[in-house]
């Protein structure tokens, strides 16, 4: 089920003091989340979380995680520049992409980011853009359908990701004539699963290949990253993975494989780091009766975009309501002029009149960070909730000029006074 850790005051509180809409994360949650991660993983001597910078790129969260011990994967320049300016030091920092500009190797290697390649065609790129570092990572795509069990949980031979099995040969032994002394193996071959089987068995799977690899090439293997993928339960019928029973089966298949140790395990999650600790925050603004019983909100998908991009589903509550009876079925929609823009469909709520707190939940990953600006409509602030139970706005609310930002030398912006 989703988080239900913060009391309706907690929300009711933010809504006096910042407008509505906005994300509320929590400090709390995010601390303890990043603490039982390498709790589980403690085990392993050389352990680290570089958290997803696209789930939730606000320095004021990035500065927790590197208070917390983690580092960053970064996939963009922009990205790169956001962890040093939050004060990453390399060695913290991977950056990850895929048909990127060339340019960005040279700005990783200059951060002394470690990269992490993912087409075969990337290896003289970097060679031209800023040599092949003694230590590289590979980003590994095994085709076909990627299955635990009888269930199939993603399907890699559709994925743009990775080198194929053979292109990785080829890859890790130019890498190593033209200078590189080891390498990791990345793999990302499931998205949001709840399943616990995911990280042991793709630390299998990279743990063999790794070894083989190591094997026949003059290259030493020196980690697997686990990469991101970890869901959480945005639905009420799903338990939340357990987190150190993950820790511990990746413990029991690297210790089969890998009795002698050596190798480091890194993992770059997004979602289950965040995702459960932000809320978008919203009120009720609108109530319209048609072919069905719609709720307008002051939110709509620029700043949640996953319903309308994925029919995602996210938990909705109403402040002061959790106790009413949900029987009244309403589709609780933005302002876009856009059919998808709802955050929910039919869904059975208490009775909601206009000026009533929504709180949309899960909102902490991919989420104000998939924002974008379509029918004119702006960005949200972002508010901390503290350990202290106090409130930070770590993101004002974009205003105009924000978005009129951008029109350099145009006769508007100049009407516009800017
Ligand atoms: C998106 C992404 C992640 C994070 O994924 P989550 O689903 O948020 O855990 C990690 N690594 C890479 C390379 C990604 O593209």
């Amino acid at each position: 089920m989703p988080n239900f850790s913060l009391d309706d005051r907690v929300f009711e509180g933010a809504a006096e003091r910042f407008p509505t809409p906005f994300h509320l994360y929590d400090e709390k949650g995010i601390r303890e989340n990043a603490r039982r991660l390498n709790q589980a993983f403690s085990w392993c001597g050389d352990f680290c979380e570089y958290f997803a910078v696209k789930a939730l790129p606000n320095p004021a969260v990035l500065r927790i995680m590197r208070e917390e011990g983690c580092g960053l994967d970064c996939s963009s320049a922009t990205e790169l520049t956001l962890a040093k300016a939050c004060g990453f030091s390399g060695d913290r920092v991977i950056l990850s992409a895929n048909a990127m500009p060339p340019e960005e190797f040279r700005q990783a290697a200059d951060l002394g980011a470690l990269i992490n390649l993912d087409d075969i065609s990337d290896i003289d790129t970097l060679k031209d853009q800023c040599g092949v570092p003694e230590r590289i990572c590979v980003r590994y795509n095994p085709g076909g359908d990627f299955s635990i069990g009888n269930t199939i949980m993603g399907n890699p031979g559709e994925a743009k990701y990775g080198f194929t099995l053979s292109q990785l040969w080829e890859g890790l032994s130019r890498l190593a004539e033209m200078g590189a002394k080891s390498f990791g193996l990345h793999a990302f071959l499931s998205s949001n699963t709840t399943d616990p089987s995911y990280y042991p068995e793709l630390a299998g799977i990279l743990l063999k290949l790794g070894k083989e690899l190591a094997g026949s090439l003059p290259l030493k293997f020196d980690f697997i990253n686990l990469s991101g993928g970890i869901g959480i339960p945005y639905l009420p019928s799903q338990q939340p993975i357990d987190i150190a029973a993950v820790g511990a089966a990746v413990r029991k298949v690297y210790e089969e494989i890998l009795p002698e140790g050596g190798v480091g395990i890194k993992t770059e999650l997004g979602r289950w780091m965040t995702g459960p600790c932000g809320w978008l925050v919203t009120h009720a603004v609108h109530e319209k009766k048609t072919h069905r019983d719609y709720i307008g909100v002051d939110a709509c998908a620029v700043n949640l975009m996953r319903p309308a991009m994925y029919g995602a589903y996210h938990h909705i509550t109403v402040c002061g309501k959790r106790n009413v009876p949900e029987d009244h079925i309403y589709d609780v929609t933005g302002c876009l002029c856009e059919n998808n823009d709802k955050f929910a469909i039919a869904r059975a709520l208490p009775e909601i009149r206009t000026g009533d707190l929504l709180v949309i939940h899960d909102t902490g990953a991919h989420g104000f960070s998939m924002g974008y600006n379509y029918n004119g409509r702006l960005r949200s602030a972002e508010v901390l909730y503290t350990e202290d139970g106090g409130y930070r706005q770590i993101r004002r609310a974009e205003r105009p000029e924000d978005y009129f930002a951008t029109l350099d030398g145009d006769p508007a912006a100049a009407e516009l006074g800017l």
